[in-house]
């Protein structure tokens, strides 16, 4: 048997990556979405989103992404399981593997996202699962009347030290800076909340424990001074790095990011790349979404131009 050729295999099934299905699926083109874990990117760790439009009130993240992975395959997308490993593109085709599978299409989308950064701290990697978490949303239950310590000082540190709020005793903030970068809304919460303490100008130096986290060692870096926060739980939210491990490395720019035009189009003609992963992302649903449109349909015009030579 011959080896398919897809029109359009898209890597990820976040926001970006489902958006383009959909586009795709209602341009009729013949597509794939391949994705190495469950449907709904990022967005699922997210307990609440209230900028998406549409929803009058917030909704959960797993809902979301929920509605939108039923959208896309009720439009007959099929969303296959795998880990992309490399692409190349060989004789205008793209050769797109996973660990076990071979897809070839015209074109191809990247959308695998983007991942937390680590703070790369002593007891970091040892305390994972043992008090060491980046989603409150999956662990904060667990904290319930417990202190608890947030590093970072972005909407997403915010957003999840709010949320802490609701199990801990007490959430402290630390934060490298002396003023937060999240948004005036999320601050505005953040300072109403009499559980919430805030280090500004602090860095976390180690997390100590035996068995599970049990303290940090911080350090104001205005003062050199160190002091010790006793906690039962260290959430970690200080950026993301994106996911760009099977990507050919020139395309990416020094933050790893792909660089791409205004039609997310790469430097291989045929190549795309939307959301977190492309360069100069604002990182947020709306985008990624919106990314994934422009990337598909730029895709359609492309397979449309070369299907003309
Ligand atoms: P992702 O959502 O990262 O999806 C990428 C997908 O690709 C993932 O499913 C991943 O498993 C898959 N993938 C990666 N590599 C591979 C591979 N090699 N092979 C196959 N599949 C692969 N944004 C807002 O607008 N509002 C909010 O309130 C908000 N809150 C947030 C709260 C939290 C806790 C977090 C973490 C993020 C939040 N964001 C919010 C940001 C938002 O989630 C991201 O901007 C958005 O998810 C980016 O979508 P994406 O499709 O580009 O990437």
């Amino acid at each position: 048997m011959e080896d398919k050729i897809y029109d359009v295999v898209i890597i990820g099934a976040g926001p970006a990556g489902l958006t383009a299905g959909i586009y795709g699926a209602r341009a009729g083109l013949d597509i794939v979405i391949i994705e190495k874990f469950a449907p709904g990117g990022q967005v699922v760790n997210s307990y609440e989103i209230e900028n998406y439009p549409g929803f009058t009130e917030p909704i959960a993240g797993w809902d979301l992404m929920a509605k939108m992975e039923e959208q896309t395959r009720r439009l007959g997308v099929p969303i296959e399981s795998g880990e992309v490993t490399s692409m190349e593109k060989i004789n205008d085709l793209f050769h797109v593997n996973t660990i076990d599978k071979k897809y070839f299409s015209r074109a191809a989308i990247i959308a695998s996202g983007a991942q937390n950064r680590k703070l790369k701290v002593a007891g970091e990697e040892e305390f994972l699962g043992r008090g060491v978490s980046y989603c409150a949303t999956c662990d904060g239950a667990f904290y319930k009347d417990k202190v608890t310590v947030v590093v970072g000082g972005g909407d997403v540190a915010l957003e999840e030290a709010f949320f802490l709020t609701k199990f801990a005793s007490k959430v402290y903030i630390i934060h490298r800076r002396d003023k937060f970068r999240g948004t005036d809304i999320l601050q505005k919460r953040v300072f109403g909340s009499d559980k919430i303490s805030i280090l500004y100008n602090s860095v976390v130096k180690e997390i100590c424990g035996k068995e599970k986290v049990a303290s940090v060692r911080i350090e104001n870096i205005a003062t050199g001074q160190e002091s010790v926060i006793p906690t039962d739980g260290l959430f970690i939210f200080v950026g993301y790095d994106p996911v760009n491990s099977f990507v050919p490395p020139q395309l990416l720019n020094k933050n790893g990011e792909i660089k791409v035009n205004m039609d997310m189009q790469t430097e291989i003609p045929g190549l795309f790349a939307a959301g977190d992963v492309r360069s100069n992302s604002r990182r947020q649903i709306v985008m990624a979404a919106a990314d994934g449109a422009t990337a598909l349909l730029a895709a359609h015009e492309y397979i449309n131009n070369i299907a003309c030579k």
